[in-house]
């Protein structure tokens, strides 16, 4: 093979370890905050506020109103709020909802984020930020929003329900399989991104059997992270474009869409990119193409598997297919409406992926 890529390392500093909360105190030395406001999702108050009680005076707030994909309201007020008690950094303890957040206010008001993620997003590792306004979502990327310092504690995800971790872990693999075939793909970002799926896909499954396992608790964080620094590292193809238009379109449920659709992304690409199928199959377990072992791993740990089970209506394909081929973006097959369309119908569907190969 010969090599030819361009890579520039994201800054990035990571506490990880079962226990490793109790040093947020330190990290918050590390970037002098003394005047933190900390954020979280409304189910997440309880973790929020013994954080808060922790840090004592450090605390200058709790905000449980982080929702996904941050609608403009919500921003605005916690914009606001962060001016108004005087914040000098965000902590967020949560998903990508609550991390979600803190980045508004960083791009706004430039305040650092410590970030404590709970879920496997992997938002944190990401300078990408994202704003909904009228049913509208925007993102763009800014080195302001990237977490100055994330504390990975596998103990927060014990009470993550079993089909959350399922789907936010195979949302977490989604990032590695595009960072593979990305346009600005790099050999030190495929060995993080085979890595990463190889830790979740070893994981998942015995976290169905026991979610409170520490030890696959803490190897399907170690791949999350793997995971979400390859989404910040490249640039996402067709995919997280799927994805995106069915999220922003229909509002469907994050996590569980990027499951049931990844299995046809990679069907869809299988042909085009086979290095990066290449990895996925030394990185999956079971027999035969990514897709297929994804589709089946899918399957074994209980998840959804067609996006008529997510709610979508059989209508929407063609509305959401005009939307993903709207618009060029790289990916290694060229997108044709009719290719996109069979896509969604069978993922709306839930047929083998096998159905999409090219040749
Ligand atoms: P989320 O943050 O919305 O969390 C989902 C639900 O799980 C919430 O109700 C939350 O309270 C609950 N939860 C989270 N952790 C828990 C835990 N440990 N125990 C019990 N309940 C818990 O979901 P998500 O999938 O992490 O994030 C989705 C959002 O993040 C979307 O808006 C997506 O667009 C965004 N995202 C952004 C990036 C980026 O780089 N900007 C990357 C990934 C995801």
């Amino acid at each position: 093979m010969s090599y030819d890529f361009h890579y520039e390392a994201l800054p990035m500093r990571v506490r990880f370890g079962a226990g490793s909360l109790a040093t947020l105190a330190d990290e918050l030395d590390a970037l002098g905050l003394e005047r933190v406001l900390v954020l979280c999702s409304p189910g997440q108050d309880d973790t929020a506020e013994a954080i808060a009680a922790v840090l004592g005076d450090r605390c200058v707030g709790v905000r449980p109103d982080a929702v996904m994909h941050v609608p403009a309201e919500v921003a605005d007020k916690a914009q606001r709020e962060a001016v108004a008690l005087g914040a000098d950094g965000c902590v967020t303890v949560g998903g990508g909802s609550a991390i979600g957040l803190g980045k508004a206010i960083a791009l706004k008001h430039g305040l650092p984020i410590v970030a404590v993620p709970t879920t496997y997003a992997g938002s944190e590792m990401t300078p990408v930020w994202g704003l909904t306004t009228d049913g509208s979502k925007e993102t763009g990327r800014d080195p302001r929003v990237l977490p100055r310092s994330v504390v990975y504690d596998p103990e927060l995800t014990l009470t993550l329900p079993t089909a959350m971790s399922v789907t936010s872990g195979i949302n977490a693999m989604a990032h590695a399989a595009e960072a593979l075939y990305a346009p600005d793909a790099s050999p030190i970002i495929s060995l993080m991104a085979e890595e990463g799926v190889r830790a979740l896909a070893a994981a998942l499954p015995t976290i169905v059997a026991d979610s409170s396992d520490p030890e696959a608790r803490s190897n399907a964080m170690y791949g999350a992270w793997l995971c979400g620094a390859t989404l910040g590292a490249t640039t996402m193809s067709l995919h997280h474009k799927l994805c995106h238009a069915l999220g922003g379109t229909l509002n469907l449920p994050h996590a569980a869409t990027h499951t049931v659709v990844l299995p046809y992304a990679l069907a869809y690409n299988a042909d085009y990119a086979p290095t990066a199928m290449a990895a996925l199959a030394r990185a999956l377990p079971g027999e035969g193409a990514p897709a297929m072992r994804l589709w089946h791993l899918a399957g074994d740990l209980g998840a959804p598997r067609s996006l008529a089970e997510l709610g979508m209506t059989e209508a929407d394909i063609d509305r959401i297919a005009d939307e993903v081929t709207s618009k060029s973006y790289g990916n290694p097959r060229p997108l044709t409406l009719s290719g996109i369309r069979d896509l969604l119908r069978a993922a709306w569907s839930g047929d083998e992926p096998t159905v999409l190969t090219a040749s």
